[in-house]
Formats: structure tokens, C-alpha cells, sequence
């Protein structure tokens, strides 16, 4: 209330100074109606939102209305106080439109139609040092203050929106790759996916994330200069997922296999192939001695032309509510579709479902900063004002990606991500650090779901990665128990059990619990370094499929890397090569790491074959001597890796 009376005191010193010169020659009066506050939500039947994400860009939205006379042009001030002190700057932020002279008198709602219908403030977190901050606290008081100057009566000129709140949510880790997966064409660079050039705009802006998130993979990754279109979220993969060699991923909404698709006797699709090599190129992500955590999500693009029957599929697995999660997915990199297809596919993996047929956008959004304004035509609007109703839709409409110019976010959804636990600090877990990384591994059991003989299979794989990953939150409502049985270094026989969600909603069916199907799954089980895996067993706790028990042969598998060598200077393009000999099926993981082996980036999941070509300008900035490769080499259960230190990279 101090504060209050002090901001009040100032703005009647300042009406009466130079500006209040001109304010005598206005005939007209004008007042402050209501005030908009949003950071993107489309939305008529709400004017502000009581909870603000800090580190976000925000748009203040002001009805000016007409009280006596014609309006002139006008101009406004904008002040936003947390907890008491000013985070606008000193006199406050200007209005985007200066000179708005006010429509006349109508709903706020209509107003809201076009830019010029209202005075208009963004307050961008790049402006302000507290919402970068990302140490930055919950706050249940956030103030916003606008004043306008221009008519002349002074005392209808100042509004408010007070006790606002301001919460913190976690910037999800998006890594990004250009998914290779034709294997016939594993020379052609035109083969990868390419990530779309408005990076993930679309997905800051739509959902409720901070704005100014910087996270790369591993740490010291600059992008190289060479390259201007490199990013590090960009990553080049070499996943070959055309298992049938076609040149396309089919999509049948079941198990509708291809002969041709068989990994171990079981026959797979091509869809959960993805989606399992990206579960486990998420597991080759290791930033300073830790791997992955429920906040790194993988996405995958696809080269346009390369789907069929879909336009991207997330990895959605249900919790006891029905709510689904997840953390990997894959889109087309159409130009004009692929931001879209990348920011709906992040709701899935956030937890949502397609809309329910007839649910529409009924309000006006608003781009804060015009983040969208470079998107590729036609998907431009050319400014901020998102409209509603016609064709624009909601970004988890189903049908709406390919026929929206606009796509933006209605209240249910934005709500519900503003809500999910993931982005929230009380669900961050940090279980290696509670057990000593040092001492820890990880043995990550994958699930592949196909079929033999007409009945559900599932093809396991145990992965042993020498650092410790997050592991998942345990599901209420598991359809699987995954059990490892284990030796101790100290000699002592241990089993550890998981129990697993693996259902994956499939799309086309909007109601829950409607179209489930067995997913393909990865549970990390950590474990002392050292410790010996001796058996691996699957159950279903629904009869899906009869119990699977591995265990591992006597012989671990031996991998010698033939090609770079230690020490080398790696060419602009470098063939890495290694020989591998095992017992039973042999799988490979080829990883890279800039500071001698604390952090990694995967290069290749499950290659064909024990050779590829990588081009060093994808690789991340190193320094001289620093870089190191491994290659992992895995029989179904044992896992045996070589590194390659000591190199450099000429550019
Ligand atoms: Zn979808």
C-alpha cells in the first residue's frame, strides 16, 4: 500500500510538468477500461491470468474508452512491481503503439480483433533482468500499472491488475536431430530430416515455458562459424528406420508389420522402430557425468515425403490418471508445418491429447514479440494478433496442422501444461546425485513390441551406459514389470524390478484409454559400477504376451575401432569405423565427447553395419587434443565399449 500511494504521488508530479502543457489543448477524455494480461493463451472467457511464468514474455493489452469527446492520439506507461520493486524500467515501458487513438466503446473481447483495437505493452524477459533470473521465486505479488497521458482529465488515467503470481517452470531440453531413415540412401545428405529454420519458436510461444532458455547438449557446445546454418540442437543421426527399405515410415495405427522388419525373429514396425532408437539415442546424452532426466526430450525430423499416414508420432505412455507422458517423438520437417508438428508432438509428450472434436479456439491470442513474425508463408500472419474461430484451431486439434494458417492455444490445454507436474520444480529428482555418479551405472532395459507367429513379442535389449541417468517416476498403473538380476562387484546377488507403463495412445483416437497399444519402452535401472548382469525378464501384468527371460551369453562381445586413431586430426569428412565380434546379435552405439569422455552426443544408434561417414562440421567445437569417440558394442544383454582419444578437429 506504501508503494501504491508513492507511484501515485509521482504520476500527479509528472501530469502536471511539460506533458501537462498539452494535455490542456485535449477536448477529449478518455479512461482506462480493462486490462489484458497474457503470455499466449487464446482464450475470451478470461482476461488475465492469475498465474504468470516468470522468465516469459508477457503482453499487456489496455481498453481505453471514451468518455467525453473525440479521442486524439494518446500514449501510455506500463509498470509491473514485484514484490514491491519495479521490474519495468525507471518512469515505466512504453506502449507498441503510441498515438493509439481509442475505437469507440465496445466489449473488450471484440476488441481484442486487431492490434489497433487496444494500447498494447510487452514486457519481453530479454528486458527484464528478474524474469531471466532463473533462480527467480515463486511470487503471489505481481502488480501491473498502466497510465495513459494525452486528454484532459487526468484522474480516469491510471488502471490496475494487482496479486498476480508468479510461478517458475523448467525450460524442457528439447534435442533436436535430422533423422536419417532411408538406408538405401545413407550417402544422400537431402535424406535427413532438417530441423525447420524457426527452430522451436512455435513451442516457446504456445506453451507456458520460459522464453530464454539456452541448453545445449553438452556444455563448451558452440555452434562451428563454417556453418552458419549449424545449431546444436541439430544434431546429425544416423538411425536407419526404413526397415523395409521403401523410403518411407508407414503409419497404419497397428501392428500391420512387414516381413521384412524383423529384429531378432521379431517382426517390428517401422513407426516403433523410431521410436525406439530414439529412446535410445536419449540414453547417449550425457551432460558433464550425467545422462538423461525427465526434463530431455528427443525430437526427431523427418524428411518431407517420408511418412505416410502421419505427420509425427510422440511416445505417449499413461499415468493412473490417464494422463499420458512421455519423452521422445518425431515430426515431418515440412516447411511450413513443421513448427507445428514439433510444438504438438511436445504436447503429447507433455501430456495431452487431441482435442475433442467441436472443442475451438474462442478468443484472440497474442505472439508476445512477435516470435512467429519470420514464420514461413503461408503460415505468417504478419503480426501478433492470433485470431479465433474460422480456421484457425488449437495446436492438439488433430486435423487442424495441415489446414491452419494460425494455429495457436486454447485455455484447456495451456492450463494443463501450465499445470503438469513435469514442468515444475518439485518434480526435478536428482536420484544419481543421491548415490554418487562416480559410482554408478546404468543398465537401460528397451522394450520393442512386434510380433512372432501372430502373437505379441517383445524384443529386449539391455544396455549398460558407464554414467548415471534420471531414472522415470514410477507408474501407479504399470502393464509391465521389468526385472534385472544382478551381481554385485562385492560378489552379492541383487534383483532389482520396475514397474513400467508401456501403452502408447495412438492417434486418431481422442478418447482416453480408446486405441492403447503395447509401446516401445527404455527403463534405466542404475546400478554400482561394475555390478554383472545375469538375467533380464519381462512380464506383462495383463497376458499381452507370454514372460520374456534373457540372459546373457558367456562370451561379451569385443569391439576394436579401426578408424580415426588416437591422436588423429579429423577431416571435414571422417569415416569412423570399428570391428566387432560376439556371440549373438551385435548392435552398435557411436558416441562423441568434447572434454575426454565427461560428456557425449550420440553420432549413431544401431547402424547398419560397423562403418559411417560423419562431416566434423556437426560436431561440436573442440579443442585441440579434447575430442574422444566410443563406440559401444552390445549383444542383446553384455555391453562392451572402446574409446578413441586425443583428437582434434581441423575446420
Ligand atoms: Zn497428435
Amino acid at each position: 500500500m506504501l508503494r501504491r500511494l508513492a507511484f501515485l504521488a509521482f504520476l500527479a508530479a509528472y501530469s502536471l510538468g511539460g506533458i501537462g502543457q498539452a494535455h490542456a489543448q485535449a477536448q477529449f477524455d478518455v479512461s482506462v477500461g480493462d486490462i489484458h494480461i497474457t503470455q499466449g493463451v487464446q482464450d475470451i472467457t478470461q482476461i488475465f491470468w492469475t498465474e504468470l511464468v516468470a522468465q516469459r514474455n508477457t503482453a499487456v493489452r489496455v481498453q481505453v474508452n471514451r468518455v467525453t469527446g473525440i479521442p486524439g492520439p494518446i500514449t501510455g506507461k506500463l509498470h509491473v512491481f514485484v514484490d514491491g520493486q519495479e521490474i519495468t524500467p525507471s518512469g515505466g515501458l512504453d506502449a507498441l503503439n503510441n498515438g493509439f487513438v481509442p475505437p469507440p466503446n465496445t466489449a473488450l473481447f471484440q476488441l481484442l480483433q486487431t492490434e489497433q483495437d487496444t494500447l498494447n505493452f510487452e514486457l519481453l524477459a530479454d528486458d527484464v533482468p528478474l524474469l531471466l533470473n532463473p533462480n527467480v521465486d515463486v511470487s503471489q505479488n505481481v502488480d501491473f500499472m498502466v497510465e495513459i497521458f494525452g486528454d484532459n482529465d487526468v484522474s480516469n488515467n491510471t488502471g490496475q491488475v494487482n496479486d498476480l503470481t508468479l510461478v517458475r517452470r523448467y525450460s524442457p531440453t528439447v534435442i533436436h536431430f535430422r533423422l536419417l531413415w532411408d538406408a538405401n540412401s545413407a550417402t544422400l545428405n537431402n535424406q535427413y530430416g532438417e530441423p525447420q529454420p524457426m527452430d522451436d519458436r512455435m513451442l516457446q510461444a504456445v506453451w507456458p515455458i520460459p522464453d530464454n532458455y539456452v541448453q545445449p547438449p553438452v556444455p563448451n557446445f558452440v555452434p562451428p562459424e563454417l556453418d552458419p546454418s549449424y545449431s546444436p540442437y541439430h544434431l546429425r543421426a544416423h538411425i536407419l528406420t526404413d526397415c523395409n527399405g521403401d523410403g518411407l515410415i508407414t503409419y497404419t495405427g497397428n501392428r500391420n508389420n512387414d516381413p521384412k522388419c524383423q529384429y531378432n525373429n521379431v517382426e517390428v514396425t517401422e513407426y516403433e522402430l523410431i521410436l525406439n532408437r530414439l529412446l535410445q539415442w536419449r540414453h547417449g546424452i550425457v551432460q558433464a557425468g550425467f545422462g538423461p532426466d525427465d526434463y530431455t526430450y528427443v525430437f526427431g525430423w523427418v524428411a518431407d515425403g517420408g511418412l505416410t499416414g502421419h505427420d509425427g508420432l510422440a511416445l505417449q505412455q499413461l499415468d493412473s490418471n490417464g494422463d499420458g507422458f512421455g519423452v521422445v517423438s518425431y515430426g515431418i520437417d515440412h516447411p511450413e508445418r513443421g513448427q507445428q508438428v514439433l510444438a504438438h508432438e511436445f504436447g503429447h509428450m507433455i501430456g495431452l491429447d487431441h482435442n475433442i472434436p467441436g472443442r475451438a479456439l474462442n478468443g484472440t491470442g497474442w505472439d508476445v514479440g512477435a516470435r512467429l513474425h519470420q514464420h514461413p508463408l503461408p503460415m505468417q500472419d504478419g503480426g501478433r494478433v492470433k485470431q479465433a474461430g474460422g480456421i484457425y484451431g488449437d495446436i492438439m486439434n488433430a486435423s487442424g496442422l495441415e489446414t491452419t494458417v494460425n494455429t495457436w492455444i486454447d485455455l484447456q490445454n495451456y492450463q494443463a501444461v501450465l499445470d503438469s507436474p513435469r514442468l515444475s520444480p518439485a518434480y526435478r529428482r536428482l536420484r544419481c546425485g543421491e548415490i554418487n555418479p562416480k559410482d554408478t551405472e546404468t543398465i537401460v532395459v528397451y522394450g520393442l513390441p512386434g510380433q512372432a507367429d501372430k502373437q505379441t513379442v517383445i524384443d529386449v535389449q539391455a544396455f549398460t551406459y558407464p554414467w548415471c541417468t534420471e531414472p522415470d517416476v514410477a507408474p501407479e498403473q504399470p502393464n509391465l514389470i521389468v526385472t534385472i538380476e544382478v551381481q554385485e562387484p562385492s560378489g552379492k546377488h541383487a534383483i532389482h524390478a520396475a514397474p513400467v507403463n508401456a501403452r502408447m495412445l495412438l492417434p486418431g483416437f481422442e478418447e482416453k484409454g480408446k486405441g492403447l497399444t503395447l509401446a516401445p519402452f527404455a527403463t534405466p535401472l542404475p546400478v554400482q559400477k561394475g555390478t554383472q548382469l545375469l538375467a533380464v525378464t519381462v512380464e506383462s501384468l495383463e497376458d499381452a504376451f507370454s514372460p520374456v527371460k534373457v540372459i546373457p551369453s558367456d562370451h561379451e562381445p569385443q569391439v576394436t575401432i579401426l578408424s580415426p586413431t588416437p591422436g588423429a586430426t579429423l577431416a571435414a569428412e571422417t569415416v569412423i569405423s570399428w570391428q566387432a565380434k560376439g556371440d549373438d546379435r551385435l548392435s552398435s552405439q557411436v558416441l562423441y565427447s568434447v572434454d575426454q569422455g565427461k560428456s557425449f552426443i550420440p553420432l549413431a544408434v544401431s547402424p547398419n553395419g560397423t562403418k559411417f561417414t560423419i562431416h566434423t562440421r556437426d560436431l561440436p567445437t573442440t579443442e585441440s587434443g579434447q575430442g574422444l569417440i566410443r563406440v559401444l558394442v552390445n549383444d542383446g544383454l553384455n555391453t562392451t565399449y572402446q574409446d578413441v582419444g586425443r583428437l582434434s578437429i581441423r575446420r
